[in-house]
């Protein structure tokens, strides 16, 4: 049997390439195949009339470990969002100074006196609890919904409408806050220990960096794996590539037959992006709607943070939560605007230029890890699973699990 490489990897998404980057670097020889067309799974970036668009809004963390030992920050030009946010509520608009880093600089335009006092004490508190807590002692504490959590902390439902609820949505994409405690102290941990940011030309940019390491011969497009055989993968179109390893690195819904897990629960959001002859803030914030029933969940002025995002006209990009696909088109841009002008009138004039329909964004994170449990990262002797969805869903999540698998796989080469 001729074997193709020491490794195969079926998915060429964070963890799958973390996983060849790490299994390379160890003199490894890998082939990396991706059904799509592109290296990024859920972190790409299409360019589109001259726009770059994410597909989906998503910041990257500069606090992540992960990401710190195996990406090269600079080469990625990162541009900062700045700390805070844009409070929309039935007042109009209000910014909001740095709740994680400066919880003093709490408004008390948004709040009342004394919620005022107590929501920037309980603020600084959990800060200085997060700060002289390990990340590993974060994943070891019980696990309670984040609502919970943070009833428990005191915070007041005042803070909780006008910030913390539509801000963790944003970043948890559902809205019932049930993804574990623990996903929120981490969350609050990297955002006030690092900067979040996008990189100049797209969140694409960072899977791109990763395959750099890959040659063309290593990195196959177009090949949708469909079964996975005694270190034989076989694609949909026949085509079967051998290997003494085999890592998948798929999402769950994307699995070969056999290796699908039977209940699968993931949050889904729709991202619309939408040009403008005017940014409708300058600030470069993120903008939160509190309103309840609401549509639009958050905001970015995409060109605001990186200019290459869009050269003639503003970019604006708007986060849905859940599932919208079946919602006629012409109807959902017409609700949207209908919703913003409210506190931006010229939403009238913005004209749309795509939506994506994410329907498999985030696993289900009300229970998460920061470790992948090895009886399914190691399926048996000769097959392995990594990606997101094995410890919760984030950038630095499918980095480390495709670490630690190709880790694991260079130990089971030397116990041979
Ligand atoms: C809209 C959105 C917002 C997000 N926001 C953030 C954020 O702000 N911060 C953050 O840290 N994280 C965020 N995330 C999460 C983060 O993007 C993911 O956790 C991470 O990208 C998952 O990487 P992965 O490699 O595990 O999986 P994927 O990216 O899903 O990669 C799997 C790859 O496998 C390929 N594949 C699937 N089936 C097959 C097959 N049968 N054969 C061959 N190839 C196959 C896919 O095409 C894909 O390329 C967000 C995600 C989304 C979608």
């Amino acid at each position: 049997m001729n074997k193709d490489a020491e490794v195969i990897i079926i998915g060429a998404g964070l963890a799958g390439l973390t996983a060849a980057k790490v299994l390379k670097a160890a003199g490894k020889s890998v082939l990396v195949l991706e059904a799509s067309d592109g290296v990024g799974g859920r972190v790409r970036t299409d360019e589109v009339d001259g726009y770059l668009l994410d597909r989906g809004f998503q910041v990257f963390l500069t606090a992540y470990p992960e990401a710190q030992s195996l990406l090269d920050y600079k080469a990625l030009e990162l541009c900062k969002f700045d700390p805070g946010a844009l409070i929309l509520n039935m007042d109009g608009v209000t910014k909001l100074g740095d709740p994680l880093r400066q919880p003093g600089s709490l408004v008390s335009t948004l709040f009342s006196s004394a919620a005022t006092f107590s929501d920037k004490m309980r603020m600084l508190r959990l800060k200085l609890k997060l700060s002289g807590k390990t990340i590993e002692e974060i994943f070891s504490d019980q696990e309670i919904t984040t609502t919970e959590y943070l009833k428990r902390e005191g915070f007041s439902g005042r803070i909780m409408n006008q910030f913390f609820r539509p801000f963790m949505t944003g970043i948890y994409l559902e809205n019932q806050l049930s993804t574990s405690s623990r996903m929120f102290e981490f969350v609050f941990k990297m955002f006030s220990e690092g900067d979040a940011a996008i990189p100049a030309k797209g969140m694409g940019m960072i899977p791109k960096q990763l395959a750099e390491c890959l040659s063309p011969h290593e990195l196959l497009f177009h090949q949708n794996v469909s079964s996975v055989e005694n270190g034989a993968v076989t694609t949909a179109g026949g085509v079967t590539y051998n290997a003494d390893f085999v890592l998948i690195a798929t999402d769950p819904l994307g699995s070969p037959s056999g290796y699908a897990n039977a209940v699968i629960k993931y949050h889904s959001v729709s991202n619309m992006y939408f040009t403008a002859e005017r940014r409708p803030f300058e600030s470069p914030l993120i903008a939160l709607n509190t309103l309840a029933g609401k549509l639009v969940n958050n905001i970015a002025v995409m060109d605001r943070i990186a200019p290459a995002y869009a050269t003639n006209s503003a970019l604006i990009s708007l986060s849905l939560i859940g599932d919208h696909s079946k919602m006629n088109e012409t109807d959902l841009q017409k609700n949207v605007i209908t919703e913003l002008k409210f506190w931006y009138p010229e939403a009238v004039k913005w004209k749309h230029l795509k939506t994506y329909h994410i329907k498999y964004a985030l696993p289900d994170d009300d229970r998460v890890s920061n470790e992948p449990d090895y009886k399914a990262m190691r399926l048996n002797t000769w097959c392995f699973v990594c990606g997101d969805h094995l410890m919760n869903g984030s950038i630095n999540a499918a980095m480390k699990s495709g670490r630690l698998a190709a880790e694991a796989i260079i130990n089971s080469m030397r116990n041979d």
